[in-house]
């Protein structure tokens, strides 16, 4: 199995700093933000209460009541809760579908430029991914024809995530639309729908797949408290999905964690039901900050920048700069124009090649006006001095 790409660049960045360089790292995708008062002021009302023993391993009740209340209010799904699992991050309610829906030989269609993880999670379970590309001139967003054109008898699972990490791109319900129904027109092909970006969107109405009356009896939502209540060290993630998938991922996970944290999962339960606004002032930050940071990259000779409507990633196309070099180091390919950028600007970003993107790669812009600034001048300079 791979290390994951987005974790090992974070790491690196975080050694050079301590070697005492002055490093900017654009590299992991997670909110700056604190988590908002109100929800560490619940989860420490939690602790006093004594929620500190094991939970139910599909998580409390009172948290699955108020997921169940959240998918209808926000995405018009009707998941029962026992439906509804909690997990230790959205990250491993996917691994556990995986172990659960995946047997060897089946074919998991994973929409590119697509998250580094779900590569190495479908592989583990022995299943062989499929993977189906969009470039900057589609928007990074494939086409239902284009997924038609991949779906064989083998195929078993389709996964995605709108928002995308790493483009930011967001799939119109027009296009999910097309997605449901040529899915929908196959026998036994389940959908995996991330939407852990849900609440980062800045464009239209967010629309789960899940919706459409074709496809609810076979997808399953994914969702977590990460990136929206900027909660990524709580690990807590949830999944809606047929009744019987849940029960499979419960299963799995009865054998290997037990479930959430039992004072985190009551936070979260005050989170999804409690005031959004600092979730939302969160958001036109991330705004503020994607219109700033495409005005610095586009003007960088060279650079191709997309126009992201979701999450807190701008995905550049930089095949221009293949072939060139400064003197001392060529830049062949993705991974080495990361390399480029992290010792000869100090900016630490994530090579495309770990989203099935070799021309891309990503920057996160969940940092500090300041730091998005400076980062780019950075980048300019070095990438100027390139033949
Ligand atoms: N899906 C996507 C698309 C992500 O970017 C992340 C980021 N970590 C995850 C899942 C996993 O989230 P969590 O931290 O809840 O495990
Ligand atoms: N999802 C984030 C990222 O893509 C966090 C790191 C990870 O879980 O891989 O950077």
């Amino acid at each position: 199995m791979a290390e994951s790409a987005t974790i090992k660049m974070a790491q690196l960045a975080r050694d050079l700093r301590e070697e005492g360089h002055d490093v900017i790292s654009l590299s992991l995708g997670e909110p700056d933000f604190d988590t908002p008062d109100h929800i560490k002021a619940a989860a420490q009302k939690a602790l006093d209460e004594g929620y500190t023993k094991y939970t139910p391993v599909p998580g409390l009740v009172e948290l699955r009541e108020a997921i169940k209340t959240k998918f209808k209010r926000d995405n018009n799904l009707d998941y029962e809760l026992n439906q509804i699992v909690v997990s230790n991050g959205a990250k491993q309610s996917i691994a556990n579908l995986s172990l659960a829906l995946l047997d060897e030989g089946d074919e998991v269609i994973i929409l590119a430029p697509y998250w580094v993880s779900y590569y190495e999670i479908i592989r583990l379970s022995g299943a062989t991914p499929v993977i189906v590309s969009a470039g900057i001139d589609q928007e990074y967003k494939v086409t239902a024809d284009q997924i038609e054109a991949a779906i064989t008898d083998k195929t078993k699972l389709i996964l995605y995530s709108s928002p995308c990490n790493p483009t930011g791109s967001v799939y119109s319900e027009a296009e999910l639309k097309s997605f449901a129904d040529v899915i929908a027109s196959h026998d036994d092909i389940y959908i995996i729908s991330d939407e852990i970006y849900e609440y980062i969107n800045f464009g239209d109405r967010h629309i789960s797949i899940g919706s459409f009356d074709n496809v609810k009896d076979r997808t399953i939502t994914v969702n977590g408290f990460a990136k929206g209540f900027a909660m990524t060290g709580w690990r807590l993630g949830y999944m809606g999905a047929p009744a019987w998938i849940a029960a499979a991922c419960a299963k799995i996970q009865g054998q290997f964690t037990s479930g959430a944290t039992a004072f985190g999962q009551k936070a979260a339960a005050y989170a999804l039901l409690s005031d959004m606004t600092p979730t939302f002032e969160m958001r036109e930050a991330f705004r503020a900050r994607r219109d700033m940071l495409i005005g610095l990259l586009e003007d960088i000779p060279g650079m191709k920048v997309n126009r992201p409507t979701g999450a807190f990633y701008i995905f550049p196309d930089i095949s221009d700069f293949f072939g060139k070099s400064d003197g001392s180091m060529t830049i062949n390919n993705a991974d080495d124009f990361c390399e480029y950028l992290l010792h000869k600007a100090h900016v630490a970003a994530v090579s495309g090649s770990a989203f099935g993107a070799d021309n891309c790669f990503r920057i996160s812009y969940a940092a500090s006006e300041e730091q998005l600034r400076e980062s780019a001048r950075r980048i300019k300079e070095a990438l100027a001095v390139l033949k």
